[in-house]
């Protein structure tokens, strides 16, 4: 569960070969869906202290960049092949709708295009379907970076709070897993995987529905 997908690692390995381009080329050319490698660990991306903040301060010419987003454990229910699809909901599903906009973006603030988004989790009563593909979908950001998930809430299961896995990755970046959490969720102080920079900025609609906007800041490279 540790190793990377042999295609690719492979692209990665033809890149270091052909230049940037060429491997740019190749990766774009071959972005299939569902390409996920299995659980691979976020790499470290290493920038110099004058990088780690987020706020606008300028050093010379050189804007400050933006923070990743915090990584998460995968934990133990991410399926590879998920299908393509920016609605996860069905007919006669429980639970709250909720919209999840946002952009991903480069540390430097551009928007990622094309970069590809995995979610997954539990339904409304805290099952995930580990037969089939309910509840699991990927999709891509569009020219601007944009995406958007329509699912519902996730529920409560034993031992966590209220979260969202996800996947994000841009095209010749490294995948970032992480996970969503939900605000005034009491579980989240006994969660020792609850980040807080993770909490969703959810709204409720008048029509009972949630709406919630997050941004993912990814390595590009
Ligand atoms: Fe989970």
């Amino acid at each position: 569960m540790d190793h990377q997908h042999p295609r690719r690692l492979r692209r990665r390995l033809l890149g270091i070969g052909l230049g940037v381009a060429a491997a740019s080329a190749i990766v774009a050319a071959s972005f299939a869906p569902g390409v996920f490698a299995q659980a691979v660990q976020p790499q470290i991306t290493v920038v110099s202290p004058a990088q780690t903040t987020s706020s606008a301060t300028t050093f010379g010419n050189t804007t400050a960049l933006q923070s990743l987003t915090v990584a998460e454990t995968e934990g133990p229910y991410f399926k590879a092949n998920s299908p393509e699809a920016t609605s996860l909901l069905q007919d006669g599903m429980q639970g709250t709708v909720l919209t999840i906009t946002g952009q991903v973006l480069a540390q430097d603030g551009m928007p990622v295009a094309n970069a590809l988004i995995d979610f997954w989790q539990a339904n409304a009563s805290g099952s995930y379907d580990n037969t089939g593909y309910t509840l699991r979908g990927h999709q891509y950001t569009d020219a601007n970076g944009y995406y958007t998930l329509t699912t519902v809430e996730p529920g409560l299961y034993p031992g966590r709070t209220e979260h969202i896995h996800v996947k994000v990755q841009a095209p010749n970046g490294p995948v970032l897993t992480t996970q969503l959490f939900f605000p005034g969720v009491a579980q989240n102080s006994r969660d020792s995987i609850f980040d807080p920079s993770l909490v969703l900025d959810t709204q409720t609609n008048p029509d009972g529905s949630q709406s919630a906007i997050f941004n993912f800041v990814v390595a590009t490279a």
